[in-house]
């Protein structure tokens, strides 16, 4: 496919803005971006999409997401309300896990990936938990990733709530999909990492056995010191702070996401550092949670490679640098926090980096040849000029997640003028509100 009379962002370092050329992708790959007449010369049995003036880009990344929450959304939650983190965990997510089944497990996936084309974000990490319904629960949100054209990451949140049997079944479905889905060829759009759900959940066998277990070319993608009852557990059980624990155990390195990282302290950070491993920033989760904000743009300047997740929020991702730009600066008092440009090497140059490593080192977030074809096309009129070096605060002001009116991933289009290609959305939402009265009922009988 060639796109024609587009404003190309490529993402690339440094960032440069094509004005007047053409990009054509053939498979899954862009080929080339130039010349409009030439290239419409050199590919003459390629279909020609007229971008009409709107901007071309990579499509959005998710670090770190949870598909499975979905049916949350205007869940009645038994008073009183819950007053901490670990309340929130135990009066909202951990009864919701585990009201759901397999037809839950797939229409969450499905509503979330619909929410993601139409947002633009055309990869997502997800991290998934459904207690009573583990073994194959994987394949299900794989299925969803194919049906729906998205490209993912998936893993199952090893947990010791629900007794040993239940975390062993939470091992061996990431193990079997590590080996489904990490030897699969190159264009499969779902791979595989191990999951866990967070230190406080886990015990020292557990801990022991997943290690013994996971292969040495894995990572594991795990909540760490998302409240600060996680470091007082992990002392508690092992005298350690979580991300010592956890490295204890050999689980940190550059294949590992840490997700949340709120309360680090300067020792555990420099670990993190020092072994590459990823930490994922979801700001509007930290707000929502009330478990405070880390002092990311520090830790950024520091060397630790930070990336930017939605953790269950919408996939509207643009909403998520929002409101980062502005949480830190209100949590730190001072208007110098946070930059936009921060935000764009979390969210953009990091993220791609992670996603290129999970998909065999193809690039994926960038527009140059021999990258995946994962675009979006942004109808953006800017009200001032737009630059190279404003673009991330034009962003950050003036685009909206609604102004993506195509997404397109792995060279297939999967929304074409604002129209989904793969699903019928409202087909989707009628089946999913029959579910989520079901999965709501068997919430509520757990109080
Ligand atoms: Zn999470």
């Amino acid at each position: 496919m060639i796109i024609t009379n587009a404003n190309i962002i490529t993402w690339e370092r440094p960032n440069r803005i094509i004005y007047g050329q053409a990009l054509v992708f053939t498979g899954s790959v862009i080929k080339e971006i130039g010349p409009q007449s030439t290239i419409i010369a050199d590919y003459p049995n390629e279909e020609v999409l007229d971008a009409n003036g709107q901007w071309l880009m990579p499509g959005l990344i998710c670090a770190h997401t949870h598909f499975y929450g979905t049916f949350s959304r205007g869940l009645y939650i038994p008073a009183p309300a819950p007053a901490d983190f670990p309340e929130i965990l135990k009066k909202l997510w951990w009864p919701l896990d585990q009201s759901l089944l397999a037809e839950d497990v797939k229409y969450s996936s499905l509503l979330c990936m619909i929410d993601a084309i139409k947002h633009g974000t055309t990869t997502l990490f997800d991290h998934h938990a459904s207690p009573n319904f583990i073994s194959g629960s994987l394949d299900v949100i794989e299925d969803a990733f194919l049906e729906t054209g998205i490209r993912g990451v998936v893993c199952y949140e090893v947990t010791d709530r629900g007794g040993k049997e239940k975390a062993e079944e939470g091992i061996q479905e990431n193990l079997r999909m590590i080996k489904k889905l990490n030897h699969s060829d190159s264009e499969h759009l779902v791979k595989a990492t191990f999951g866990m759900h967070a230190s406080l959940t886990l015990s020292e066998e557990t801990l022991e056995r997943s290690r013994e277990l996971l292969p040495s070319a894995s990572g594991i993608h795990i909540h760490a010191a998302e409240h600060w009852v996680d470091e007082y557990d992990s002392i508690n059980k092992s005298g350690m702070r979580v991300i010592e624990r956890l490295n204890k155990h050999h689980f940190l390195g550059d294949k590992s996401i840490f997700v949340h990282g709120v309360h680090l302290d300067h020792s555990e950070i420099a670990q993190l550092i020092q072994t590459k491993t990823w930490l994922s920033h979801q700001p509007r989760s930290n707000l929502n949670n009330a478990v405070g904000l880390g002092d990311i743009d520090s830790q950024i300047r520091a060397g630790l490679r930070v990336c930017l997740g939605n953790d269950g929020f919408s996939n509207a991702m643009w909403d998520e640098w929002r409101t980062c730009y502005l949480a830190h600066k209100g949590w730190n008092r001072d208007p110098r926090r946070m930059g936009a440009n921060t935000i764009v090497d979390m969210a953009v140059y990091n993220n791609s980096d992670l996603a290129t490593q999970f998909f065999d080192g193809t690039r994926i977030g960038r527009i140059e040849p021999g990258a995946k074809a994962d675009l979006v096309l942004v109808d953006f009129d800017p009200i001032t000029e737009l630059s190279v070096d404003n673009l991330p605060w034009q962003i950050i002001f003036g685009f909206r997640d609604s102004m993506v009116t195509t997404t397109i991933v792995n060279g297939k289009v999967l929304m074409k003028d604002r129209k989904l290609t793969t699903l019928d959305e409202k087909e989707v939402n009628i089946k999913a509100r029959a579910l989520s009265k079901n999965v709501w009922q068997r919430y509520a009988k757990q109080f």
